[in-house]
């Protein structure tokens, strides 16, 4: 048979579906031990707290199988999954480099908490890697970055990020959540680890909080160790709705694809707009670079008014039915301006060094009419 079709996979899994007691739908299991049958090692003990209840070996498969990886691995949160893998790759005294526009939470974690471990970071610039080898240390083990920025929507040169991790014997590592693996697969591009908030579009109905990793088995298994003492396993009944939510993983990224793009080129030619940040437009961050690699760009797009700040605070609750929130990725369409929301914890001037103005917003294309987006964006935009 031939390899199978993502969208087979989001449904069905990689290999043979348990049916228990008959069940077409792997049930919830809710129990937080199980009998003792002679397991040898602490991480084959079965508790909700070891990641290995039935609903969470499901989603290993499922999520290894969507990016291509060899072992996948659920997680708490996306931030979990983040702090999990890069302590699990790196140890006091070491140095990362990472991309300067991150997701804000992952921008703190790098640039205040890892310090206290005695992990170090440094920022770069994704779209120029002849600066890099400035900032590599004798130390420097890992580089991360995020296949399409938070909040700038910018893609960064993977390629060249994958070769400089090869030539400087570093662990690349990257977060999926804005792309999904319907629009790009890192691993099949040499990337080590595959990070998800999968309480984005893995899951794309904003109803729970997780996330995941992807990679070769011994990374994961490593990961894994390290994720059981920190306690950062996810509940069962969020395994049960995070797969649920994936069942229809592929058919909603395409529609968001579709919408996003016939929204930001709308948003492009209107006179009140003075900036779209989407990769499909030419004008756009690493549009030219990234073509051969993404088969879509996600339902992601940020832009600027010419009013400022101003003009966005005056046009948000205008808007009839992207509602006014933090997160992403989900069917309903979300907007927010980060400078209050996910990169509200940085600093103004961090703020400022990122291009993150006050005005900036960022909208999360959801799965409604893109008629019906156009025609509220334009009320929106074009109230006395
Ligand atoms: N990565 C990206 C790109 C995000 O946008 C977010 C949250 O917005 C995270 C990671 C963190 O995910 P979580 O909120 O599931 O911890």
């Amino acid at each position: 048979m031939a390899a199978k079709g993502l969208d087979t996979i989001a449904v069905h899994g990689a290999g043979a579906e348990e049916r228990i007691a008959g069940a077409v739908v792997l049930p919830v299991f809710q129990s937080s031990t199980y009998l003792y049958s002679g397991e040898s090692s602490y991480e084959s003990l079965r508790y909700i707290r070891l990641n290995n209840t039935p609903n969470h070996r499901s989603l290993h498969g499922k999520i290894a199988a969507l990016e291509g990886a060899e072992a996948g691995l659920v997680t708490a949160s996306g931030m979990a999954a983040i702090a999990a893998a890069l302590v699990s790759v790196l140890s006091a005294g070491d140095h990362l480099l990472a991309q300067r526009t991150l997701y804000g939470g992952t921008r703190e974690l790098l640039a205040h908490e890892l310090p206290s471990l005695g992990i170090e970071c440094d920022f770069i610039d994704p779209c120029r890697p002849e600066t890099w080898a400035e900032r590599l240390r004798d130390e420097t083990r890992a580089i991360l970055v995020e296949s399409i920025s938070n909040p700038s929507i910018e893609i960064g040169d993977l390629p060249a990020v994958v070769r400089f991790a090869r030539e400087n014997q570093l662990v690349s590592l990257i977060d999926n959540t804005f792309a999904t693996p319907v629009n790009f697969r890192p691993i099949e591009h040499g990337f080590d680890l595959v990070l998800h908030s999968c309480s984005k579009y893995l899951n794309g109905h904003t109803d729970l909080v997780a996330g995941a990793v992807a990679g070769r088995r011994e990374w994961i298994e490593k990961i894994n160790r390290r994720l059981l003492l920190l306690g950062g396993c996810l509940d069962p009944h969020a395994c049960f709705l995070l797969e649920r939510g994936m069942k229809t993983l592929v058919l909603r990224v395409e529609r968001q694809n579709a919408s996003a793009l016939r929204i930001a080129e709308y948003l492009d030619r209107h006179p009140s707009v003075a900036r779209v940040n989407y990769p499909a437009l030419p004008s756009s961050g690493g549009h030219r670079e990234s073509k051969a690699l993404f088969s879509g760009y996600g339902g992601m797009l940020s832009f600027e008014l010419e009013g400022g700040a101003d003009a966005a605070r005056l046009a948000l609750p205008r808007l009839r039915i992207p509602v006014e929130a933090p997160s992403l990725g989900g069917v309903e369409s979300l907007v927010t301006r980060p400078a209050t929301t996910s990169h509200s914890a940085l600093s103004p001037a961090e703020r400022g060094e990122l291009g993150i103005r006050d005005g900036l917003i960022r909208l999360s294309v959801g799965i409604e009419s893109v008629e019906d987006l156009i025609a509220d964006l334009q009320q929106a935009l074009e109230a006395d």
